[in-house]
């Protein structure tokens, strides 16, 4: 019998359930293609140049993504500390310390125009480092780490003005350690202001995200920057602690846990040594009832999930008013639902891999401490790659001040969801915590902005926005989320002794 022809039946047009909450729209995957120009072995950056450790011990790094071995960077041991702050003092005591502002300030701006010129190639290799979406790394990571460079070069010769009626100087050399979140830019935020200030560096990078540091002094030898002005010495946490317990360093500025900070701030006391502290968060995102609500919940999505919830100021506890709150709600989820989580390196990727398995656990953790304890959980329902550290957007609703994750900073794309009534319990509730890094506020009342950015106990309140930046606004906590700020003149005034 002849074969009757099979139809082919016409794709099936989605339905709009379907739209809102499904996996379609599937996107052609769009790899970023760039080449991260990476070495297979990263040595210490000191003196101007690159050496091998004393101990010859390496660790590999890996991408997150796909675990995948990236490099070997060379491990610093308390002797490579050592002769990095050897190096620096002599550069404070030579050409550095005596060098006029102006000239100093030429080097931050060729630093920060060379890293405009080598951005892509360092937005690849940020990404396959730390896991970050590429699409941050490209516009947001890498333009922010240069406008801190050019921002701090301009302030080189005007240290003047930074306190009138006093002189300033630089306290000599600064050692800094900085975690693995915004590995760039942390470094410029650390560097581009001590550098400004005549001070010299030593600054160690987090263990899984040395590569972009250690790149970073390939930028420095090209911008002729003076050798010992700022060297780069990679390793774990003893290699940060040797880099905060240094008797040659005369400031010490660390961004990192709460955690630790109290370790370092308890092995320098008793010490003449200038501190400041950058640490955790946990800021409250509230949202009134006539705030302009679709616009609320993009700030609230771009408040926890930008760069999958690892930023100490993540919008991580959502506090929004009772009678819009199931609205909110309704339109998060359907926001969540169309997020695209996967390969940090495809351009559509909104979320990319958690930085390390050992987070990954945390959060896993984390978040089934908030199932045992009752609240109501809703997650993406995407695939997740087979290889790779991936964590599902998570939202918990039912919340109460007692659950751990309304406490605890998870640093992953999870949020707590807690309602108010009034203006007082919305203060009363961002302020119970033991952080005080920033909080965002959504009305559309000024007068209610004004109210709670007086009373809000964070560095930073952000009005009708979240997780905005500039290098002339100063960053930093109350409470246990640290002191000191980073960024404009009271940031660069950190830098300075008066006299
Ligand atoms: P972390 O464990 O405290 O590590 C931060 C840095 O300190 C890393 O380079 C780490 O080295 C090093 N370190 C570990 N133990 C040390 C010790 N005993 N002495 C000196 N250095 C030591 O923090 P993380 O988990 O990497 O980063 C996440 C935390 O940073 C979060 O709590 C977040 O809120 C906070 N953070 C705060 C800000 C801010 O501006 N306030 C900005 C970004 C992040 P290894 O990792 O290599 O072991
Ligand atoms: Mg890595």
């Amino acid at each position: 019998m002849p074969k009757t022809p099979v139809k082919k039946s016409a794709p099936r047009r989605a339905s709009a359930r379907e739209l809102v909450f499904g996996d379609l729209w599937e996107f052609d995957p769009a790899p970023e293609t760039a080449d991260p120009k990476l070495k297979k072995r990263y040595d210490l950056f000191i003196g101007g140049e690159f050496v091998a450790p004393k101990s010859g011990k390496y660790f590999p790094t890996i991408s997150p993504g796909n675990e995948a071995k990236l490099a070997d960077i060379a491990l610093a041991g308390a002797a490579d500390v050592d002769a990095a702050f050897q190096s620096a003092q002599k550069a404070f005591d030579g050409a550095w310390g005596k060098m006029a502002g102006s000239e100093r300030g030429k080097y931050i701006y060729r630093i920060a125009r060379l890293l405009q010129d080598r951005a892509r190639e360092f937005a690849v290799a940020e990404t396959m480092d730390g896991g970050k979406p590429i699409k941050e790394s490209r516009d947001f990571d890498v333009p922010m780490a240069a406008a801190h460079f050019f921002y701090h070069a301009g302030w080189a010769d005007k240290l003047d003005c930074l306190a009138p009626g006093r002189r300033v100087a630089p306290h000599g050399v600064v050692g800094q350690v900085i975690p693995w979140n915004f590995p760039l830019l942390m470094l410029a935020w650390k560097i581009a202001p001590a550098l400004a200030a005549g001070n010299t560096v030593v600054l160690k990078p987090a263990e899984t995200t040395s590569t972009t540091a250690l790149k970073f002094g390939e930028i420095l030898q090209e911008a002729g920057l003076p050798p010992g002005v700022v060297n780069i010495v990679a390793g774990a946490g003893e290699t940060g602690a040797a880099v905060m317990t240094h008797p040659l360093a005369a400031k010490v500025a660390f961004t990192g846990s709460t955690e630790v900070g109290k370790i370092i701030m308890r092995s320098l006391a008793g010490t003449d040594k200038k501190m400041t502290m950058e640490l955790g968060g946990k800021a409250a995102n509230i949202i009134f009832d006539d705030a302009p609500l679709d616009q609320a919940v993009e700030g609230i999505v771009n408040g926890i999930f930008f760069n999958q919830g690892h930023v100490c100021c993540a919008g991580s506890r959502l506090l929004v008013q009772e009678s819009v709150a199931a609205t909110v709600l309704a339109k998060l989820k359907r926001r969540i639902a169309v997020l695209r989580v996967g390969d940090p390196l495809d351009k559509n990727t909104d979320l990319g891999a958690i930085n390390s398995r050992e987070q990954l656990d945390r959060i896993t953790a984390l978040v089934q401490s908030g199932v045992d304890e009752g609240a109501e959980m809703f997650q993406h329902a995407c695939k997740l790659p087979a290889k790779g550290f991936y964590f599902r957007p998570t939202v918990f609703s039912g919340v109460t001040q007692s659950h751990r994750i309304a406490r605890e900073e998870i640093f992953g794309p999870v949020l707590s969801v807690l309602t108010f009534r009034t203006v007082e319990e919305a203060i009363e509730k961002a302020n119970n915590t033991a952080f005080g890094l920033s909080a965002g506020v959504w009305t559309d009342k000024g007068s209610r902005i004004l109210k709670m950015s007086t009373e809000l106990k964070a560095g930073v309140v952000w009005a009708n926005t979240f997780n905005k930046f500039d290098p002339a606004s100063p960053f930093g906590g109350y409470k246990e989320s640290g002191f000191g700020r980073e960024g404009g003149r009271q940031g660069l005034l950190d830098y300075c002794k008066l006299i």
